[in-house]
C-alpha cells in the first residue's frame, strides 16, 4: 500500500474504485441526495462540479465502481462489496489516515490505495486539486 500511488500503475481500471468525500459538491446549488449507497447524483445534473467531473472520468477510464461516500464506514462498506485491487481516495487528512487504517486491517488481500488530501477542507464546500486528482485517476492508465 502506498499513498503516493506509484503502485496504482499496475492495477487495470477495471479492478479499481474511486472514492471521493460529498463534502465537495457545491452546497447551496447541489440537487443530489444521500442514500444508503452514497451520495447519489441525478444524472442530468449541470453543476460545475468536482464530483461530477472525477466521477466521469474514472467511468470513462474504465474504473469499476465509484462512491461518493459522507464517511469512512460507508467507504468501507463500499470496499468491502467492490473487493477492488486498487483505490483511489480522496478526503481530508483525517479521512484518509483512519480510511487507510482501516483497509489494512481488512480481511482478505489489501487492495493498493492512492490517496490525495483535499486542497481546502472543512466539511463543507471543500475543495481538490483537480489536475492532481486527474492525474492520479490516470495513472498507468493509457489516455487516448
Ligand atoms: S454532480 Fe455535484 S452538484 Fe451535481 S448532484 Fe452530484 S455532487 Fe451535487
Amino acid at each position: 500500500m502506498s499513498s503516493e500511488g506509484e503502485r496504482l500503475r499496475e492495477v487495470p481500471p477495471a479492478e479499481r474504485v474511486l472514492l471521493l468525500p460529498h463534502c465537495l459538491r457545491p452546497s447551496a446549488t447541489c440537487p443530489g441526495r444521500p442514500s444508503k449507497e452514497g451520495f447519489q447524483c441525478p444524472e442530468d445534473c449541470q453543476e460545475p462540479c468536482a464530483i461530477r467531473r472525477l466521477k466521469e472520468e474514472a467511468l470513462s477510464l474504465g474504473y469499476k465502481a465509484v462512491c461518493i461516500a459522507p464517511g469512512g464506514a460507508l467507504a468501507l462498506r463500499f470496499l468491502k462489496a467492490q473487493e477492488p485491487k486498487g483505490v483511489v481516495a480522496i478526503a481530508c487528512h483525517k479521512e484518509l489516515a483512519e480510511g487507510v487504517e482501516a483497509v489494512e486491517e481488512l480481511e482478505g488481500p489489501v487492495p493498493e490505495v492512492a490517496t490525495l488530501p483535499l486542497s481546502e477542507d472543512g466539511c463543507v464546500d471543500t475543495k481538490v486539486d483537480l489536475d492532481a486528482a486527474l492525474e492520479l485517476l490516470r495513472r498507468g492508465v493509457e489516455v487516448r
